[in-house]
């Protein structure tokens, strides 16, 4: 039974295996496929869309965050790294990461673009040539700064800390439509009011047309060296990941938009695709995040307001950025030192605590996505780089001085060899004075990029600044590993808008 137009697939309804001839095929249907999709769909292309995960609905949502992620995410959520042993998320779901992500919308800096345009032979991938594309996604998915009524305490108190200190802060913008406060962005927005992909790009994509099949896995590239022809893959059952069937997907176009771990993984399973520059899967950056609890004798009830409602850019340049964070109590805890009744004291004194980070822009620390014998799930080797030590340390300086200006009587960094808690900014200057290991940071890497990167020399990038392949003339990559540094500020606007951008330039060439 082939796929009608508008269709959208689920596993229950898979009877026989599937064959589909498309002008487009668009692999994942994360903010980089999703919007592909929509954006060709819209200009009347015929367009099929493939999804491993499948479709959350609103009773699919699971508030408990051990099964949300066990549900929502690869490897249940516990993937990590490798030599510096990092915890880094991927979704498996409709949506992909903008299911479980904040919502942080940032442009890329105009320092970050004229060093990209710079290093690695872009001439078309300046503020100008971007900026139209950051505004077409930002009108569709009503990118807006979080109003003040939903930040919540634990953001504001970030916002009064900077504000003492003559910091730089501002209401991070968010894809959201009424969002409510609650928040529960990392277990799914159970209000609706975050606009990720599933509830947003795919519906309009399939509005216009396209056809849309969730659990399927694209297990490869079809073709020749020189060109693709399609994709082929399994259809798989949701959480199991149970064989049911396979499929095959006829395309003249195919788009690459796995993400930035799956995307290279698929590149070399399909014979080695697309890698004369032998740059695939190298050059993985993350955005490493540190954290901070800190201590106020008001009720703070951090669990109350926008996940991630305030930031601060000012420390840009200096290599980190600054936000309001808010994850369920149980992955706190995960993070949180101590044992018995220490662990079970701190965890008692939530309420009164407001969680903030910073993530670092460690250009410096480098890694690869390699493939395994069996399967695809990649095996990641990342280092954090001793020379990028010092952004964590001072980013984490800066948190302490931020909250003992808002008024916090303690400061827990986590940080081994240091106190446990800190209770004044002079006892914070450690960070400053010492010098620390990359294994002294407890870090997380949920921001990922660079592993089939952009480059404007066809021998040191795997495809061009639109997201063409160099080596492969039909075959593109719209995911967050054709950033070809980091971007220093959240990816997902910069992956949706060169995603855009990308999208046109296929459809011209159709
Ligand atoms: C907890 C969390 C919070 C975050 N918060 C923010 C934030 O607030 N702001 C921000 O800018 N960024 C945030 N990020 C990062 C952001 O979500 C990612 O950068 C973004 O989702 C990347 O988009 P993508 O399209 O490149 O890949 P993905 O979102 O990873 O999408 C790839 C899709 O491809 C599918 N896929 C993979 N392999 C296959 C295959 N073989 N066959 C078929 N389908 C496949 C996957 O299941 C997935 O749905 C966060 C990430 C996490 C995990
Ligand atoms: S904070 Fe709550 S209401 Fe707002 S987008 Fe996130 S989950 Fe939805």
């Amino acid at each position: 039974m082939s796929v009608s137009a508008g269709e959208v697939r689920v596993f229950a309804q898979y009877a026989d295996d599937v064959v589909e001839t498309a002008e487009v095929v668009v692999v994942g249907s994360g903010p980089g496929g999703a919007i592909v999709a929509k954006e060709l769909a819209e200009r009347g292309r015929d367009v099929v869309l493939l999804e491993e995960g499948p479709p959350f609905s609103l009773d699919d949502l699971e508030i408990d965050p051990a099964l949300s992620m066990s549900r929502t995410m690869r490897e249940s959520g516990l993937r990590a790294t490798r030599g510096s042993v990092m915890p880094t998320m991927q979704a498996i779901c409709l949506g992909g990461g903008s299911l479980v992500n904040s919502a942080i919308c940032v442009r890329a800096p105009d320092f970050v673009l004229d060093e990209w345009c710079e290093r690695y032979g872009l001439t078309k991938t300046t503020r100008a040539d971007l900026d139209p594309h950051y505004s077409a996604v930002g009108r569709f998915l009503g990118i807006a700064p979080t109003p003040d009524e939903v930040q919540g305490r634990r953001n504001l108190l970030f916002r009064q800390g900077c504000d003492a200190l003559g910091y730089s802060s501002e209401p991070i913008s968010r894809n959201v439509r009424g969002c409510r406060g609650s928040g529960e962005c990392f277990t799914g927005c159970r209000a609706r009011a975050k606009q990720s992909m599933d509830i947003s790009a795919v519906p309009a994509a399939v509005r216009a047309g396209c056809r849309v099949l969730t659990s399927a896995r694209v297990e490869r590239v079809t073709g020749s060296a020189d060109r693709a022809e399609g994709v082929r893959g399994s259809i798989v059952e949701p959480f199991t990941g149970r064989v049911a069937g396979r499929f095959e997907v006829h395309a003249r176009r195919v788009v690459l938009a796995a993400g930035c771990m799956a995307t290279p993984v698929l590149l070399e399973k399909s014979g080695g695709l697309a890698n004369r520059s032998r740059q695939v899967g190298r050059n993985l950056r993350f955005h490493p995040g540190v954290a901070i609890v800190a201590g106020f004798d008001e009720h703070v009830d951090p669990h109350f307001g926008a996940t991630q409602g305030y930031q601060s850019l000012q420390f840009l340049r200096d290599g980190y950025k600054l936000e309001g964070l808010w994850a369920p109590a149980a992955v706190l805890a995960v993070r949180t030192r101590g044992f018995g009744h220490v662990l079970k004291e701190r965890l008692a004194q939530l309420p009164h605590s407001a969680v903030w980070d910073a993530i670092g822009s460690c250009n410096r620390s480098i890694g690869e996505v390699r493939v395994r014998r069996r399967g695809l799930d990649p095996k990641l080797l990342w280092r954090l780089h001793p020379a990028d030590v010092p952004i964590l340390a001072r980013a984490l300086y800066t948190l302490s001085e931020i909250a003992f200006a808002a008024g916090a009587h303690s400061v827990v960094t986590g940080v081994p060899g240091v106190p446990t808690e800190f209770h004044s900014l002079d006892d914070a200057q450690v960070l400053r004075n010492r010098s620390f290991r990359p294994s002294d940071f407890q870090t997380g890497g949920n921001h990922a990029f660079c592993t089939t990167r952009m480059h404007g020399d066809r021998e040191r990038g795997v495809v061009d600044e639109f997201g063409r392949c160099h080596d492969v003339a039909n075959l593109y990559i719209a995911d967050t590993g054709v950033f070809p540094q980091c971007p220093s500020v959240n990816p997902m606007w910069t992956g949706m808008a060169l995603a855009h951008r990308t999208a046109g330039l296929i459809a011209e060439s159709l």
